[in-house]
């Protein structure tokens, strides 16, 4: 059993099994929506569960981390994704936006807890999410699966192989501060570093989605 203690827990399409392989990665997403409450919707009309959704008050857990989750899609053959112990976050928001210190805080805090219970490295294996461009898919992703295979850290939805979306579209210094900022240690709480990250999104509600079939897996 793997609960995060600070998460509530808010299971959608209940438990899974156990995985197939490893080792274990964090996998980031976001949701193409506003809300978390429309995330769950779609996670239930969808089949399509990640192990945690966050926004900028809550953690919430679906499924436990030694279980696998739904988010990716997975191809008969090839390698696996889901149960390729791939712990999977989605945060509420949109891959063509830019993303608010006030989520990021949480995805960090949740990252900390990840790395520390299953011993993933705070590296990108297949290189760091690309940030959008004019809003849309900046194409040119590395989903090479033998590193998937083989190597722990961190993946965006970009970087899982058999699969096309491009979430989660983190600038660099949007990735800076989720690797550095340690909300349980005090790292960079109340700090006014990457002043160009701004606190929080105030357009969020009401905004579009550029990947609108992002919670379809098949
Ligand atoms: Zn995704």
């Amino acid at each position: 059993m793997a609960i995060c203690p600070f998460a509530e827990w808010h299971p959608i399409t209940g438990p899974s099994g156990a995985y197939s392989g490893g080792p274990f990665k964090i996998v980031h997403h976001t949701t193409e929506g506003s809300t978390a409450q429309g995330a769950f919707g779609q996670f239930l009309e969808d089949r399509s569960d990640p192990h945690f959704t966050v926004d900028a008050t809550t953690i919430y857990q679906h499924v436990d981390t030694d279980q696998w989750s739904r988010s990716l899609r997975n191809a008969p053959g090839g390698v696996e994704t889901n149960k390729d112990k791939a712990i999977q976050i989605e945060m509420v928001g949109f891959a063509g936006r830019p993303k608010a210190k006030d989520t990021l805080r949480n995805v960090a805090k949740l990252c900390r807890w990840i790395e520390a219970m299953h011993g993933v490295p705070q590296d990108w294996p297949n290189g760091l999410p690309k940030p959008p461009v004019n809003g849309n898919d900046p194409g040119g992703h590395n989903r090479n699966a033998a590193t998937w295979d083989t190597k722990g850290g961190h993946y965006g939805h970009c970087h899982v192989p058999e699969n096309a979306h491009w979430d989660p579209a983190y600038t660099a210094d949007e990735v800076a501060f989720l690797m550095r900022v340690n909300p349980e240690a005090g790292v960079l709480e109340g700090v006014d570093e990457f002043p160009e990250i701004p606190e929080t999104d105030p357009d969020l509600e009401g905004a579009v989605s550029t990947m609108p079939d992002h919670s379809k897996v098949d």
